[in-house]
C-alpha cells in the first residue's frame, strides 16, 4: 500500500475493445474526511462486465465515468478515519469507491461486514452484487420449476455459477456453457451442474440438443451473440428467459452482419408465447436482505459453492479488465489492492 493515492483512472474511451491507453494511473494525496464522511483503504476491488459499459458515453441506465476521473467499482475497505458515529477506524466495509489505494466517501450505501460470517471478499460476488444478480434475475423472471432444464452461460462466472446452483436446489437440470474444457469440468465437478457446453467448441447447437433432451425452459442470457443463437431455438413453449448480460456485444462497434434473425425470434416469441425480460439488479434492491440470507445459508450448508480469481495489484487491474472481456477470468474477478487484515 503505498503512502500516496494511487489512481486508475479513465483516460480516454475506448473504441471497441479497451486497450491498455484507455487507462492512466497517477498519484494524489491521500485525501482527509469532511463532516460525516469516512476515509477508507482499499482492501479489495470488484472487477465486473458492467464497467465496460461505463467507459463509453452510450446512452445507458447509468451515468458514464467521465474521462480522467477513476474507474468507478465496487470495494471492500477498512476505515482508516472517521468522521461519522456508526463508523470507526479499522471497521471493515462494502463501499462503491473505485479503482484508488483511498477514498473520502459520504456513508450512505456504505455497508459494515462482519469478517466473522463469510471471508470479506465474497461481499463482492456470491454475497454480493452479482449473487443477488443472479437470485433475483432467476426467481423473480426465470421461476424454475421442479423437472425443469434451465440453460445458463458465463457459468463458471459469479452470476451463471450460482444461477445453475439455485436451479439445482429448484429440482431442476442445469446445462452451463462456458469458454473451455477447464471451466466446464468445474462446473460440473464442483458446482453440480448436470452438463457444462464449451461454447468454443464445434458444434454448440448439436452439443445443446443433445444436453437439453427436453428443449430448454428457462434461458438465463448472460452473454448473447453466437451463444444466444444456438439456444434460443431449442426454448419450449412458455419459456422464460432473464436477459441479464450480453457480454459478446459488449465491444461491439457495429451490428453483426449477416442476416436479420429478429424476425424468426419475434415468431418463436408468438407462437412459443416466450416471456423475454430485461432486468438490472437494483430492480430488485428491495429484496437483497432476503436474497443474502437465503445464500448465505446455502453456503454455510455447503449447498453453493464459489470461486474466486484474485488477481494482486492495483497496478494489474486494468489487464485483469481487458481479460475479463475475453473470458481469461476463471471465476469473480477481485483485485487485491491492499493488505486484508481478516485473511
Ligand atoms: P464473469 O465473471 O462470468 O465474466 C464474464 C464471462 O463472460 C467471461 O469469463 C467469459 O466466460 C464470458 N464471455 C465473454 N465473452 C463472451 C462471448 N463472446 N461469448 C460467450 N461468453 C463470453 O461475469 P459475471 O458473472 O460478473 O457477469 C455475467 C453477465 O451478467 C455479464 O454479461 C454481466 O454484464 C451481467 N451482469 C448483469 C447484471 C444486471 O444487473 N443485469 C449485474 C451483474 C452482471 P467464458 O470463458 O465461460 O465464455
Amino acid at each position: 500500500m503505498s503512502e500516496t493515492n494511487r489512481r486508475i483512472t479513465l483516460a480516454s474511451r475506448p473504441e471497441g475493445e479497451p486497450t491498455a491507453a484507455n487507462f492512466g494511473l497517477d498519484e494524489q494525496p491521500i485525501p482527509e474526511p469532511g463532516d460525516g464522511q469516512i476515509l477508507c483503504r482499499t482492501i479489495y476491488l470488484s472487477l465486473d462486465p458492467y464497467m465496460r459499459g461505463r467507459m463509453s458515453d452510450a446512452k445507458s441506465y447509468a451515468d458514464p465515468v467521465n474521462v480522467g476521473d477513476p474507474m468507478c467499482g465496487g470495494t471492500v475497505c477498512q476505515v482508516v478515519k472517521s468522521n461519522h458515529e456508526k463508523f470507526r477506524g479499522g471497521d471493515i466495509v462494502l463501499a462503491y469507491t473505485g479503482w484508488q489505494d483511498y477514498a473520502v466517501t459520504n456513508v450512505e450505501g456504505v455497508m459494515k461486514l462482519n469478517p466473522e460470517q463469510a471471508p470479506i471478499s465474497t461481499a463482492l460476488g456470491i454475497l454480493g452484487m452479482p449473487g443477488m444478480t443472479a437470485y433475483t434475475g432467476l426467481m423473480n423472471i426465470g421461476k424454475p420449476k421442479d423437472g425443469e432444464t434451465v440453460v445458463v452461460a458465463a457459468a463458471s462466472g459469479p452470476v451463471g455459477g450460482l444461477v445453475g446452483q439455485i436451479a439445482k436446489i429448484k429440482g431442476c437440470r442445469a446445462v452451463g456453457i462456458a469458454g473451455g474444457p477447464d471451466k466446464c469440468a468445474h462446473v460440473v465437478d464442483n458446482l453440480g451442474f448436470d452438463a457444462c457446453l464449451d461454447h468454443r467448441g464445434d458444434d454448440l447447437a448439436g452439443a445443446l440438443a443433445e444436453a437439453c433432451p427436453d428443449g430448454i425452459d428457462v434461458y438465463f442470457e448472460n452473454v448473447g451473440g453466437a451463444v444466444a443463437d444456438a439456444v434460443y431455438p431449442r426454448l419450449n413453449p412458455f419459456a422464460r428467459v432473464p436477459v441479464c448480460g450480453l457480454i459478446a456485444q459488449y465491444n461491439a462497434t457495429d451490428l453483426p452482419p449477416g442476416p436479420n434473425k429478429l424476425p424468426l425470434l419475434m415468431r418463436d416469441v408468438l407462437t412459443k408465447r416466450l416471456a423475454i425480460r430485461g432486468f438490472i439488479v437494483t430492480d430488485f434492491l428491495d429484496q437483497w436482505p432476503q436474497a443474502a440470507g437465503e445464500i448465505a445459508g446455502w453456503l454455510r450448508e455447503g449447498r453453493v459453492k464459489y470461486l474466486e480469481d484474485v488477481v494482486q495489484g492495483l497496478e494489474n487491474a486494468p489487464a485483469a479488465f481487458m481479460g475479463l472481456l475475453q473470458g481469461k477470468n476463471f471465476g469473480k474477478l477481485v483485485v487485491q489492492v491492499g493488505h486484508d487484515p481478516t485473511g
